[in-house]
């Protein structure tokens, strides 16, 4: 292979990479700047040396493939993609392709939503389905998502027998930060930015957590209809508004390129001030017979093109360093920095990301940086320009909001606090504290701990066994009753077994299953607390990182006051658990399907009160997999390794 095929086969190769993480998993790794940079050299390159050029090539393709998960929709008219332009002369030579089909085009211009490509069909009038783009042909049923959109007309104001339209679905920026905010409290992963967000969150299985996500949609296309004669495109837009769509806003017909350009520019200067997130801005011929005329690729008409921003980036001094701690504990640099005027808004802090990411840049306070507005609303610290202090910045080593030493795991780029008093990191953990496989409080979920936390009723975690009812029935959206259940279930979590307690610490690493074990085997939450890294690793199951983990947290002031005060209050600070006998010890059981006469979590709890353990995938160390009614792969997978599989009355004679 030649040095040019080889750079060939490599682009490829990382263009098929981040394609798949964009659009099936909605976590991005690069900037879509990088990627288009990318996928433009692949592009030159195979038009260079077309005896390498392949049908299969990504730049032949739209978009992802459809996910199987959903219904497949072929869809009658191709969702094409748009060709794209980075600057004012490649919207002039747009313009010259075009005018050598037609004289003297108009065009509209609109902004591009950064969201994803959906179709939506109305049967007289009623909205009938609505799917993903996929890879243009075939895309994915995603009606019953589409339908929570409160934009999305169910009913048309017009009886028409037959339209499909097609829009973009995007995550309107306040909702974004919602979303944002609410999985850093539970501890997941977040969206990278609004599209990946929008796209994940219309790809839900349950359409009750879409409708949590507050997505919205700009309707830009007629793509088929029947009973109605169109002839331009603004005249489809402004019909589509009639329809009671939500038509692409400020779209405008302009006469020459020149004012398509000034438009493409507003449209710019705008950006920063939208209630979404926009990457670029959409010039299109709008006489359908002249569109007629230019046709199209394999993979988008010839008749429009979108001019993508590229990436701004300016110059400034970084005038401080602000260390934060979050929800989740983790210790964050921000650049505070001279402000800077940056895609259409002021820009005035960045983010540093971490230790390791300060060390690479070398970046201290006073030097002069750059920084980069991409896709992401958050602007980051691209390089070093001019250094004007020593060194690089170097993190405290304690907790700005509670004073404790800061750990850093190995291999971990994230300083984090483990205190599980620390202030910043309060409601995240309360909200843990009460959860089902943690304490179990049922009423105290996570908007009434909000509520209470708001209301200065919890400032700490031990606040919730000092619950008053009287106060809470006083506040609003309370009664008597409430206030008492939830004071009972508070009371009732006091007797729970210790290996929920032990989870409901929130120890890194210790899952809801290792804190069982922690319990069952040590019994105790003293013995826990003087365990030694040595002691924990004795236990089956617990590796290095665990044990250090647990012995870590149990040596922070912040918890030993905790447990104090929680043993104080009464809490059960002993193993319920008692071993029967060890039949199943060295056994691991997985659960699968509903069995008929036993909750999962009975049948797991009597596995291990008989010293086995249970699991949730199938492997080679399985010793039964138990099976219940309507169970899925797991079988499959029991049976390619032969391990036995059992029913629930082979189960209870082996209980007997
Ligand atoms: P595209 O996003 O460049 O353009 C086509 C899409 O624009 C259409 O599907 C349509 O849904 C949308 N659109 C929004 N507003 C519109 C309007 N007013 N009129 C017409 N269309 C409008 O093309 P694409 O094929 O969807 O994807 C390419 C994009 O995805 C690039 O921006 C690329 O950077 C990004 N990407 C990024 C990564 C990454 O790793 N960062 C990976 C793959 C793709």
């Amino acid at each position: 292979m030649n040095e040019i095929e080889v750079k060939i086969n490599e682009l490829r190769k990382t263009l098929q990479y981040h394609s798949q993480r964009y659009y099936n998993d909605d976590a991005p790794e690069i900037e879509d700047y990088e990627y288009d940079m990318m996928m433009r050299e692949l592009k030159a390159l195979e038009e260079k040396y077309p005896e390498y050029d392949t049908p299969d090539s990504p730049t032949k393709r739209v978009g992802g493939k459809a996910d199987n998960s959903f219904e497949s929709v072929v869809h009658t008219v191709r969702m094409e993609s748009l060709q794209d332009a980075f600057s004012k002369q490649e919207i002039l030579d747009f313009d010259k392709r075009v005018r050598e089909a037609v004289s003297s085009p108009h065009y509209v211009v609109e902004p591009k939503i950064d969201g994803l490509s959906v179709s939506l069909e109305y049967v007289n009038g009623i909205f009938s389905r609505g799917s993903t783009r996929g890879d243009g042909d075939v895309g994915e049923d995603v009606s019953g998502n589409l339908r929570v959109i409160h934009s999305i007309p169910l009913r048309l104001n017009r009886n028409i027998p037959y339209i499909e339209v097609r829009g973009e679905v995007y995550m309107p920026k306040k909702s974004f930060e919602k979303v944002v905010d609410r999985q850093l409290i539970n501890g997941e992963k977040p969206f990278k930015n609004p599209r990946n967000a929008a796209a994940g969150s219309l790809r839900q299985k349950d359409s009750k957590v879409t409708a949590t996500r507050g997505l919205d949609i700009f309707v830009f296309n007629v793509q088929q209809v029947e009973g109605v004669e169109l002839t331009s495109h603004k005249e489809s837009l402004d019909f589509l508004k009639e329809l009671g769509f939500n038509t692409v806003p400020f779209y405008k017909r302009v006469d020459s390129i020149e004012s398509a350009f000034d438009e493409v520019e507003n449209i710019g200067e705008m950006r920063g001030d939208l209630e979404f997130d926009i990457d670029g801005a959409v010039i299109k011929v709008d006489d359908f017979g002249d569109r007629e005329l230019l046709g199209s690729t394999a993979k988008f008409p010839k008749w429009a093109a979108a001019f993508k921003y590229p990436p701004e980036e300016k110059q400034t001094k970084l005038i401080d360093i602000e260390v934060a701690v979050g929800r989740t504990g983790v210790i964050t640099p921000t650049a505070v920095l001279e402000p800077v005027h940056l895609a259409g808004t002021t820009v005035s802090r960045a983010t540093l990301h971490n230790q390791d990411f300060i060390k690479e840049k070398n970046v201290n306070i006073g030097d002069i940086i750059t920084v980069r507005k991409a896709g992401d609303i958050i602007p980051e610290v691209l390089c070093l320009n001019e250094k004007l202090s020593d060194g690089y910045f170097e993190l405290p080593q304690i907790c700005p909001s509670c004073g404790e030493a800061v750990v850093r795991e190995e291999g971990e780029a994230a300083i984090r606090c483990i205190n599980p008093e620390c202030p910043a990191q309060l409601l995240r953990n309360l909200i843990h504290f009460c959860s089902r496989d943690a304490m179990d409080i049922e009423g105290l979920g996570p908007s009434i701990i909000e509520t209470f936390v708001s209301e200065g009723m919890i400032t700490k975690t031990t606040d919730i066994y000092r619950l008053d009812e009287a106060e809470i029935a006083k506040l609003e959206g309370f009664k008597e009753t409430s206030a008492h259940n939830i004071v009972s279930s508070v009371e009732k979590s006091k007797d729970n077994d210790l290996g929920k307690l032990v989870f409901a610490l929130g120890i890194r690493h210790i899952g809801a299953k290792a804190a069982k074990l922690l319990s069952d085997n040590l019994k105790d939450i003293d013995a826990i607390m003087n365990a030694g890294v040595d002691d924990i690793l004795k236990i089956d199951g617990f590796g290095e990182i665990m044990a250090e983990s647990v012995v870590d947290f149990f040596g922070k002031q912040g918890t030993v006051v905790l447990v104090n005060e929680l043993k104080e209050l009464g809490l059960n600070t002993k193993s319920k658990t008692e071993i029967k006998d060890n039949r199943f010890e060295g056994m691991t059981f997985v659960l699968t399907g509903t069995l008929p006469n036993y909750k999962r979590s009975e049948a797991s709890k009597i596995i291990e009160s008989f010293g086995g353990k249970t699991s949730s995938s199938v492997s080679k160390k399985t010793s039964y997999v138990l099976l219940g009614e309507s169970s899925g792969s797991k079988l499959d997978k029991a049976n390619s390794l032969g391990i036995p599989v059992i029913g629930e009355s082979e189960f209870e004679e082996m209980i007997k």
